[in-house]
């Protein structure tokens, strides 16, 4: 089956050097929020991560160091405030990785979603569908969106996100979903608002 949704997956060549890469800035990510003390109390952070299982299909049997998310907790007795930091992994609380949410939406743009395509990222279409109307949706009203408008002229084409972004960030279809990982990051926390400054910070 070399159809068109196969070969435009493939462009995407997600390994495990790219996950591994991805998990280094997470890794970098936390250790400069655990420099800065709690907002609620000016306590010590300490590390309590998040036992995570990520969904993806084949892609997210590749991502095996992606089975926590890194967070902080307040050391103080009766403070005990949760700090957790973007991420380039996880994009919020939705199960699937990061990679995969981005990876998805591009090929369901392209074509109808075949059951190779949901095979390699064991996403369900509707759920496919779900993630396209929050690209177009949601996605175009955040701050994010806003940077990046403001950044890449033209704006992207807000019917074709996020291959629009995509083909505007980096040639390589890779390394633009990492670029567009880290433009995503500052979304994937309420606990931290300011905590993008990390994320350029080791990006
Ligand atoms: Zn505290």
């Amino acid at each position: 089956m070399a159809n068109q949704e196969e070969a435009m997956f493939n462009l995407f060549e997600f390994g495990i050097d790219f996950f591994e890469a991805l998990r280094a800035i997470d890794v970098a990510i936390v250790e400069r929020a655990a420099r800065e003390r709690c907002r609620d109390c000016g306590g010590p952070l300490h590390r309590g991560d998040y036992p995570r299982k990520p969904r993806g299909g084949e892609i997210a049997t590749m991502a095996e160091g992606f089975d926590r998310r890194f967070s902080l907790c307040c050391g103080r007795e009766g403070c005990r405030h949760r700090a957790t930091p973007p991420s380039v992994r996880f994009l919020g609380r939705r199960v699937y990785i990061g990679a995969v949410v981005i990876a998805a939406a591009a090929v369901g743009i392209t074509a109808m979603v075949t059951a190779a395509a949901v095979r390699a990222i064991g996403v369900p279409a509707r759920t496919m569908r779900r993630w396209l109307r929050w690209w177009r949706g949601p996605f175009t009203t955040s701050v994010t969106f806003a940077e990046l408008s403001a950044r890449l002229v033209p704006a992207p084409e807000r019917r074709r996100l996020p291959i629009s972004l995509l083909e505007r960030l980096a040639e390589d279809r890779t390394a633009a979903v990492a670029k567009l990982l880290g433009w995503l990051a500052p979304l994937t926390t309420t606990s931290c608002p300011d905590g993008s400054r990390w994320v350029r910070a080791v990006m």
